[in-house]
């Protein structure tokens, strides 16, 4: 078989969840009875839900039979030992605090390292990181290299960091007034898009001179990794896991969300490098999440995670993952559908400005387009456009991000090929009837991260 082909599944299934079959006329009535936000259905209404690829995944027979393991005790569970030594051997990091999931860890390291009035460069911003930068304080600046900007542009490494953007802040607020750079593998927001180890390199060389942490936000460092070896010239030899340590090795600390490479449906943990940093985060640890040695999770919890993240650099798992989705991009590009390229790993990101031209970014296209495709097929996917980017923190106005995206995310392990052809024909079906979509307006809008709860009307 052709290396770049999609190839069957790994594994085999063992336990089956059914899916309900819904009419469109029911469908109509559930998404109006929803605001109009996929996020307010009832998944039992959902046929493929790609809505996130977080903690969707389907887990293995060992993770459950750890499940079975779970040592419950408040105090020094074996499970927190488990965790901790396969973080060290996988990403080797030295100090592990497990969090409920990885806003826990965000929000303790954003708290322990920003001081008000300082700026966080990233590559490219995410929803919760961001909310708990300026939580504590701090700036988002996005350092990230203009292709990530540019939908329809392929570009190998649109996770990469423009440095002279890095250098310029870096002169404009002094290294003094920058707590740390956030570096995220993959980066959700610009579609999944992996960073390139020379260029976190260069990173790590302009950070060090200038005596700036980075911080990894290593959500899918194992996809991210797998990118490296597909496509940076020099590593086409080298395994995943010794790419995912690599990559660790640059940076400071990490927060993890567990949901997504670690195969579990919830979990996380915050990892540090830094005695006294780590002193202070168990301290703060003991406020917000729990105990130390469980920080918000079960121990049979930790357990899976554990088990998960040894599975999350298996070349075969990670392989198929990657292909699957990239399978779903070609199917849709196949159709005429404009997508954002590269395809990236963890989902397939329709273009709404290019599919909805007619709708003004006010109409909020992005979110008109996962109406869509709920009424046609019971597809859940994900507003990622002006509704995601919120309102700035200063003026109140509307943040009008460049790029108005739709996120059909894959859960890990959970959906056949064959579902996945399925969901191409139900988007290639609503492209091929654009013209009938309609705006919305938002007629009910939560504070903070408004895209979860906001309600809309059809215009
Ligand atoms: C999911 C995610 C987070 C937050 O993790 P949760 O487990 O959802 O709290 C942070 N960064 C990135 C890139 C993510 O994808």
């Amino acid at each position: 078989m052709d290396d770049n082909e999609m190839t069957a599944e790994p594994y085999k299934i063992k336990m089956i969840e059914h899916l309900k079959v819904t009419s469109r006329e029911e469908r109509e009535q559930f998404i109006r009875e929803a605001g109009y936000n996929v996020f307010n259905l009832r998944s039992d209404d959902v046929y493929l839900d790609f809505l996130t690829d977080s903690g969707t995944s389907a887990m293995s027979e060992q993770q459950w039979a750890g499940m079975m393991l779970g040592d419950e005790s408040y105090a020094g569970s074996r499970n927190f030992y488990h965790l901790e030594s396969v973080v060290k051997e996988y990403y080797g990091y030295n100090y592990v605090v497990p969090t409920h999931q990885g806003r826990g860890a965000e929000h303790i390291i954003a708290r322990m390292l920003i001081r008000p009035g300082t700026y966080i460069p990233g590559n490219m911003y995410f929803t919760t990181t961001r909310a708990h930068q300026e939580l504590a304080g701090g700036t988002f600046a996005d350092i990230i290299i203009d292709e990530a900007h540019q939908p329809s542009l392929s570009y190998p490494f649109k996770g990469n960091v423009d440095l002279q953007k890095l250098r310029d802040l870096i002169a404009r607020v002094g290294a003094a007034n920058i707590p740390y750079v956030s570096i995220a593998t993959t980066v959700n927001m610009a579609g999944g898009q992996p960073i390139s180890l020379g260029n976190l390199k260069q990173v790590r060389e302009l950070t060090q001179q200038h005596g700036i942490k980075i911080i990894h936000d290593m959500a899918r460092v194992a996809e991210n990794a797998y990118m490296i070896q597909q496509y940076e010239p020099g590593y086409s030899d080298k395994p995943v896991a010794a790419i995912v340590r690599e990559i660790c090795a640059l940076t400071d600390g990490a927060t993890m969300s567990g949901k997504k490479d670690a195969l579990v449906n919830i979990g996380g943990f915050l990892a540090l490098n830094d005695l006294a940093l780590y002193e202070e985060a168990i301290n703060l640890v003991v406020l917000y999440e729990g105990l130390h040695t469980y920080g918000g999770m079960a121990g049979r919890d930790m357990e899976a995670m554990a088990i998960g993240i040894t599975e999350s650099v298996n070349e075969k798992h990670i392989s198929a993952r990657i292909k699957q989705v990239q399978y779903l991009g070609k199917k849709l590009l196949d159709g005429g559908v404009p997508i954002v390229l590269p395809v990236g790993t963890h989902g397939v990101y329709i273009d709404a400005t290019a599919f909805l031209p007619h709708l003004s970014q006010l109409e909020f296209p992005a979110q008109a387009l996962t109406i869509a495709l709920y009424k046609e097929g019971g597809i859940r996917s994900m507003e990622r456009g002006i509704v995601s980017a919120g309102r700035d923190q200063n003026t109140g106005e509307h943040i009008f991000p460049k790029m108005e995206l739709v996120r059909m995310a894959i859960p890990r392990r959970v959906y056949t090929n064959l579902h996945i052809s399925l969901a191409a024909e139900i988007a290639i079906k609503v492209y091929e009837n654009r013209n009938n979509i309609s705006g919305l307006k938002m007629v009910y809008e939560p504070k903070y991260l408004r895209f979860f709860q906001a309600r809309f009307e059809p215009l």
